[in-house]
């Protein structure tokens, strides 16, 4: 079954006449062709990508099973819409991507009531088909060879900034598309803050360094975490690495296919409570990455929708001593029936640089 075909089914589940679409991912998603402006347009007769004269050309060339339409200054983007949802009762659009003030809007200017209908196109999204899961692994794969060669780099004295410069460059003459998201490379006691931006501080001899990062392949998104020692480790450091890690493996020895985002974080929450470090892991244990790097399934306490085969769902626990040092490790598992296949290949046992 195609994409639009896929979609097409969910309308008629939930009895809409036609879905529209401008979120860039959710475009991207139903017409595999990536556009700033313009929308996609599905009803039980046929598909549309509207757009304008600056993707025109490439868009007839490149986006599959969708009629693609230009709409210019003259005829503008509601008036080519309007047109092709002329008899469309009911029409779905994005409740979570489009913002109210366009929401309302566009329902005026299209002449329609719009119903909130996206999570149709994220429940699609959310199962990874096999060409998809091919980019997220070419994503990873260049992360990988990045980490492989920055590791070493690493040394005392280069800042926690130069760190996710060089891991930027690197991944983008491997091919990769720009980062995932800002790269998290920090050093020291900062390694205690999950979400600390790099600065000027830098990495000293006994340090924790915490790299998570992640690129792009055809808009799909890696994301990995590694945590090294510089140097040597102390008892404790060692202690804390051996605890995430044993953690990780028992969050994604639970992850499969029917269970909850929540039993798999509450398996590895398990093991860091079990430790001692309870208090010192406040976040969920994964979250799903695809043409987003946050997606739907989460694997946290808030997840409580079983987990669909397809779904590429992070493992990353952590432990923060606040004033110390923290320690995450972050793969990705593609959730199978009856286990997952670790789309990460980097090692994971306790480097020390
Ligand atoms: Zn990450
Ligand atoms: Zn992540």
């Amino acid at each position: 079954m195609t994409r639009i075909e896929k979609i097409q089914k969910k309308l008629k589940e939930k009895q809409l006449d036609a879905l529209v679409l401008f979120s860039d991912v959710n475009v991207y998603y139903a017409a595999r062709f990536p556009i700033t402006d313009g929308a996609a347009v599905i009803t039980s007769a046929g598909a549309w990508l509207v757009t304008d004269s600056r993707y025109i050309e490439a868009a007839r060339a490149e986006a599959v099973d969708v009629d693609v339409v230009l709409y210019d200054a003259e005829h503008g983007l509601e008036e080519k819409l309007r047109e092709l949802l002329s008899g469309a009762q009911t029409v779905g659009a994005e409740e979570k991507s489009l913002a109210y003030s366009l929401w309302k809007q566009r329902e005026e200017k299209l002449g329609a009531a719009f119903t909130p209908a996206e999570q149709l196109v994220l429940d699609l999204r959310a199962v990874k088909e096999p060409e998809e899961i091919t980019y997220l692994v070419k994503a990873q794969r260049i992360a990988e060879q990045a980490l492989e060669e920055i590791l070493k780099y690493i040394r005392p004295g280069v800042r926690e900034r130069d760190i996710a410069a060089e891991l930027t460059y690197r991944m983008m003459l491997l091919g990769g598309e720009g980062n995932s998201f800002d790269p998290i490379t920090i050093t020291g006691p900062n390694t205690s803050k999950p979400h600390g931006v790099p600065g000027d501080a830098v990495v000293k001899d006994g340090d924790f360094v915490t790299m998570d990062f992640g690129t792009l392949w055809k808009g799909y998104h890696s994301d990995m975490t590694r945590t090294v020692a510089v140097g040597h480790a102390t008892e404790e450091m060692r202690r804390v690495y051996d605890t995430v890690l044993q953690a990780q493996l028992a969050g994604i020895a639970a992850a499969r296919a029917g269970v909850t985002g929540q039993s798999v974080h509450n398996a590895a929450a398990a093991v860091i409570e079990e430790a001692g470090y309870g208090a010192y892991f406040g976040h969920g244990f994964g979250h799903s990455v695809g043409l987003e790097i946050h997606e739907d399934p989460h694997a946290s306490v808030k997840g409580t929708a079983p987990l669909p085969a397809g779904a590429v769902v992070t493992a990353e626990p952590g432990i923060y001593l606040p004033g110390k040092f923290g320690v995450r490790i972050e793969d990705m598992m593609l959730i199978r029936e009856g286990g997952i296949e670790n789309l990460t290949a980097a090692p994971k046992e306790l480097v020390i640089l």
